[in-house]
């Protein structure tokens, strides 16, 4: 047996501390899960959603890929791992709330950007999958020719996450949900830098940081 020595110690500290003090919650969640919450995030290692919202056990239902991407509603019976969680999250577990979760420094995004700025290829799978941004980067390139490096980055990330949301919508099983009032969908983007979360508005189409009023100190602001 060769277990990398960092998961072994790593799952040791969670056996004796989170485990430990969380163990009836983990047997009666062995009964079933029930989470009222799902989040599709990327697979970067900087940006784990159950940490980020300090999420108990059971309470997410979380999906990660490269670039936190829905793909396109296709019923073709191929291999849709991203779809076929969103359809287990949506039908099945019936919750209330998907958010799609962008980060800053997206390498995803970044491959996406490479791929048009200076043609470079990532390889055969990443490619044709971060193409699902590449009308994201279209349109920031139509409204801000001029934007590149980080602020090119920051603004593609965003409009990756709103045309995410789109493509959401148009799986049956979410419109109908939607028009049924069961769910609500949402986009938000992390800063790995600073900690900070944008809220995509609805109405406005913008980003917008939620004031936390207890941020600073734990103490809420008057
Ligand atoms: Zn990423």
């Amino acid at each position: 047996m060769n277990v990398p020595g960092s998961l072994e110690r790593g799952y040791q500290r969670f056996r004796e501390g989170r485990y430990s003090r969380e163990r009836a919650l983990y047997e009666s969640l062995a009964q079933g899960q029930s989470p009222r919450l799902a989040v599709l995030a990327c697979a970067d290692s900087r940006v784990d959603p159950a940490m980020i919202f300090d999420a108990a056990p059971g309470e997410l239902f979380v999906l990660r890929n490269v670039a936190n991407l829905v793909p396109d509603y296709e019923a073709d019976g191929g291999f849709h791992g991203t779809s076929a969680g969103l359809e287990y999250a949506v039908r099945h577990l019936e919750v209330d709330d998907v958010v799609v979760m962008g980060h800053a420094a997206c390498g995803g995004v970044g491959a996406c950007i490479h791929h048009f700025t200076d043609g470079s290829a990532a390889g055969p799978f990443i490619d044709p999958w971060v193409g699902l941004a590449d009308d994201a980067f279209r349109k920031v390139r139509a409204r801000a020719p001029d934007l590149a490096g980080d602020a090119l980055q920051h603004e593609v990330e965003l409009e990756s996450i709103r045309a995410s949301l789109r493509r959401l919508r148009a799986f049956p099983f979410v419109a109908d949900a939607i028009a049924e009032r069961r769910l609500r969908l949402h986009g938000a983007w992390f800063s790995i830098a600073s900690g900070a979360m944008l809220w995509l508005d609805d109405v406005s189409g913008d980003f917008h940081a939620v004031t936390t009023r207890s941020l600073a100190n734990g103490v809420p602001a008057a």
